[in-house]
């Protein structure tokens, strides 16, 4: 069945890359972005997905956003909370503006966003909510304290989701990737990516292909019984972490 589909950070990186695969099966995608137009503008040529332009960090903005969309589109079914940024620096250099932009949007954006849909979702009897976390969250790592803390943030958040959905039909679950070929690693430097390598027991960096498929799983009406669970994406990384 076709569902309104609304992906958070949907133009680029492993993003677009979720907001394809759900449109290609038959889902109406709306990719949500906040500052990089071109980007958006050629992922909209590329693929045909709705775009639109929010800061999800800002409850008003997602409210708003929303109710727009709602009124021009149709309620949202499925709810792909990905956008996520990094600002990186060692514990005693983190500046406090740091740590509030990355919790703000990272973690913010997973409660705005999810607020500005629940109520709907609710009555409609159907969400399938999906925050992107990741292994950091989990293991812990050097030098992004407050990146850790956002996707740890996360895993209890989408918990607390799922006790209140489950009632009237909705999930809420977390795809947790591991190290993947795709955005925010580009700022890796080459020497850290191989160390990264050797310790994923699959050998390799995964791909947006791999985690957009993870998402689609969740995202079947089928997955119905499943809520409150993590989903790891991370080619074994988490195997003696
Ligand atoms: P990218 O930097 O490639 O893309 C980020 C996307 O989020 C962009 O579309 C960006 O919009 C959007 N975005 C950023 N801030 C906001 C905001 N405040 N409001 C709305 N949209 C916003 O990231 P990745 O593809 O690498 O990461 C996607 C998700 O996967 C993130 O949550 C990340 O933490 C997670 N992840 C990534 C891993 C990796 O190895 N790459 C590993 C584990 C998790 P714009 O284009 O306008 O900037």
């Amino acid at each position: 069945m076709a569902r309104l589909a609304v992906v958070t950070g949907g133009t680029r990186g492993i993003g677009a890359e979720i907001s394809k695969t759900l449109a290609r099966a038959g889902h109406v995608v709306v990719a949500i972005y906040a500052r990089n137009d071109d980007a958006a503008q050629r992922f909209n040529d590329e693929t045909g997905c709705l775009i639109r332009r929010w800061d999800v960090s800002s409850a008003e903005a997602c409210e708003e956003g929303m109710g727009r969309l709602s009124a021009e589109i149709g309620h949202c079914d499925i709810l792909v909370n990905n956008a996520g940024i990094n600002s990186d620096n060692s514990l005693l250099r983190m500046q406090p503006r740091q740590w509030n932009e990355v919790m703000a949007t990272n973690t913010g954006g997973c409660f705005n966003m999810t607020k500005s849909v629940f109520g709907k979702m609710k009555e409609r009897r159907f969400g399938r909510i999906i925050h992107i976390g990741s292994v950091v969250g989990r293991a812990g790592a050097i030098g992004v304290s407050n990146y850790v803390a956002s996707k740890a943030a996360i895993n209890g958040l989408s918990k607390a989701i799922a006790m209140e959905g489950a009632p009237f039909g909705i999930t809420s679950n977390v795809v947790e990737p591991g190290y993947i070929d795709a955005g925010l690693i580009k700022n890796v430097p080459d020497k850290i990516l191989d160390r990264i390598r050797q310790n994923i027991p699959v050998g390799r960096l995964g791909t947006p292909e791999e985690v957009a498929h993870a998402v689609m799983f969740l995202a079947d009406e089928k997955a119905a019984f499943i809520t409150g669970v993590n989903l790891m994406v991370n080619g074994g990384h988490h195997l003696g972490v």
